[in-house]
């Protein structure tokens, strides 16, 4: 059934999820992990698998290009940044239900043996005090970048932005993932890791999917989609600088699972941190689909390149309401 073919009656709805950490929150000393314990997640997903229907990504992504309906209320579940923790969620939850998700993996962690910062950083605040981590991170920037908080236009966009943290957090996470220059984001992150942790290249392996755990999901027939190089915002990159990313990342999965990706997930994913013209970004690279962190269902009569996704943490608000299909008259 085409777009057309259905007309103006009510279409079902599909609700993407995303996931990062799902590990014990209690492993690291510090909250820096925002992680979901396994045993939670695997409650949570055996919950949504009753109440929704849960398609493959194929079957989510004729929807989302308006290709064929949805037979009720759904949901898809998407897994960012490759990270280690999704070779568990695969193969002991999602398998087992006979569920398959999307998995979005960064190239740099297996190309170059390097971490993206923002890991870097999640995991130092994991293991580092809240205070003794702002002030040795702010005290090895260049001193130009030292005080965040000064900032009154940053403040705002930071508080808009982050909005499940307290004001101090959100101005210190907006400045570095968005003001900072990456190559000094890199390098302090870099730097503090090789200190507290050791050899990057270690933590890479410990922290991301390898090779054939990348090719085993695609095995397994759950789908691995692009999110960038260095997990660099999309908005933040010259136009040379994106397709260089992309490349990357597109190569690896071509490497890794024998075909391009047809799905990429925008790294950071709410307003700002997407491409200029997402559209032009995904056909350059052949993509069919391009989600974002814009909180909402789809209908499937949106633009399949901004596609609406929700993090885990939201589920409870988007699914309260009844999950029918709208009742628009
Ligand atoms: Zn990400």
């Amino acid at each position: 059934m085409t777009r057309s073919e259905i007309g103006g009656r009510a279409r079902n709805r599909l609700l993407l999820v995303n996931y990062h950490y799902v590990r014990d929150p209690g492993a690291a000393p510090y909250a820096g992990i925002h992680a979901m314990a396994p045993p939670a997640f695997a409650e949570q997903v055996g919950a949504l698998a009753r109440r929704f229907h849960m398609p493959h990504p194929d079957e989510a992504l004729a929807f989302l290009r308006g290709q064929a309906e949805l037979p009720g209320p759904s949901l898809l579940l998407t897994f960012d940044d490759g990270l280690k923790d999704h070779a568990w969620v695969a193969r002991e939850v999602l398998e087992p239900l006979g569920l398959r998700g999307i998995f979005f993996a960064i190239s740099r962690p297996l190309n170059e043996g390097r971490a993206a910062a923002v890991h870097k950083v999640h995991w130092l605040r994991a293991h580092l005090a809240p205070k003794i981590f702002r002030q040795r991170f702010l005290a090895a920037l260049p001193r130009e970048w030292r005080d965040p908080a000064s900032d009154a236009e940053l403040r705002r966009s930071a508080t808009a932005m982050y909005v499940y943290d307290t004001v101090e957090e959100a101005i210190l996470k907006f400045h570095i993932n968005f003001r900072l220059p990456r190559q000094i984001l890199d390098g302090v992150t870099s730097a503090m890791l090789a200190e507290e942790y050791g050899d990057e290249g270690a933590f890479c392996a410990a922290t991301y999917l390898s090779a054939d755990e990348l090719a085993a999901l695609h095995r397994a027939g759950h789908v691995v989609g692009a999110h960038g190089h260095t997990h660099a915002p999309f908005s933040a990159l010259a136009a040379a600088e994106l397709d260089a990313e992309m490349n990357e990342c597109v190569a690896m999965i071509d490497r890794y699972t024998g075909g391009p990706p047809r799905w990429v997930a925008y790294p950071y994913g709410r307003e700002r941190a997407l491409p200029n013209d997402p559209e032009a970004l995904c056909r350059r690279f052949g993509l069919d689909a391009g989600l974002t962190l814009q909180v909402g269902w789809n209908d499937g009569t949106g633009s399949p390149y901004v596609v609406k996704r929700i993090n885990c943490n939201e589920l409870p608000a988007m699914t309260a309401q009844p999950a029918a299909a709208s009742a628009r008259p």
